[in-house]
């Protein structure tokens, strides 16, 4: 199962997408994520892609491609994958799906999870992440069970540098110019669910679901 979740910074894409790969054994492929850690790496991708993110901008086309086809090529991908914050353009859609199609595959549904630019700073602004094993926090909405540390694996907690008021706007800004036409051509493909992420994560859970399993029966 081929799936992709699409959304503002902050809508709750990173922690719907980690209960879909629990929830089916296919991984979690976050193009932030493996932005941040080719940054942590200093390689040269990475080195080049932060120059983008901690200004809130778009990294290169041609870097995302190349990272996330990499990605996708490793062995625990074959059977799928749930794409979180890629595609984020019109180029990168197109790009995939001819990845995809060279392969006899496709996406199988895209989801979009819609939630205001208010609720969306508070999300952002509360964030933390494990530097361990990457699982989402947030400080009021989802608390851990010890300040500062995981649930899961007792790794530290960190903000994001680009979780910040100023740099969300401007990622918000971003989103706005290139979401309409990602959007018209899911629309047009037949494969785009528009999901209400504004309710607590188990309602949207629930929601995320529903769109999936739906796709699935009429497969
Ligand atoms: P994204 O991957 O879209 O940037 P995240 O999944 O990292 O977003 O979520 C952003 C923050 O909001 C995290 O701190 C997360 O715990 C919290 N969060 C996610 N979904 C919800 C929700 N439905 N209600 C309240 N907080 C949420
Ligand atoms: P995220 O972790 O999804 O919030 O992304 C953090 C930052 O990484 C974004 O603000 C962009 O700078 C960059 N980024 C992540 N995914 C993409 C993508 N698909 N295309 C371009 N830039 C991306």
């Amino acid at each position: 199962m081929r799936l992709a979740m699409l959304g503002p910074p902050g809508a709750g894409k990173g922690t719907q997408a980690r209960m879909l790969a629990q929830e089916f054994g296919i991984p979690q492929i976050s193009t932030g994520d493996l932005l941040r850690e080719a940054a942590r790496r200093h390689s040269a991708t990475g080195l080049e892609a932060k120059r983008y993110m901690e200004r809130g901008l778009l990294v290169p086309d041609e870097l995302v491609l190349k990272i996330v086809t990499e990605r996708m090529k490793e062995d625990d991908a074959a059977k799928g994958f749930i794409l979180d914050g890629f595609p984020r353009t019109q180029t990168q859609a197109q790009a995939l799906d001819e990845i995809l199609s060279s392969k006899n595959q496709k996406l199988r549904r895209v989801m979009v999870l819609e939630v205001s630019d208010e609720v969306i700073i508070k999300r952002i602004c509360g964030r933390r992440v494990c530097k361990n094993c990457g699982a989402m926090y947030h400080v009021i909405f989802d608390p851990p069970r010890n300040a500062d540390l995981c649930n899961q694996c007792n790794g530290e907690l960190y903000q994001r540098e680009d979780d910040n008021e100023d740099t969300v706007r401007m990622r918000l800004e971003q989103y706005a110019l290139d979401i309409k036409p990602l959007l018209q051509y899911y629309e047009k493909k037949g494969i785009l669910a528009r999901i209400d992420a504004s309710g607590p994560i188990a309602d949207v859970q629930r929601l995320v679901m529903t769109a999936v399993e739906g796709e699935v029966k009429s497969a």
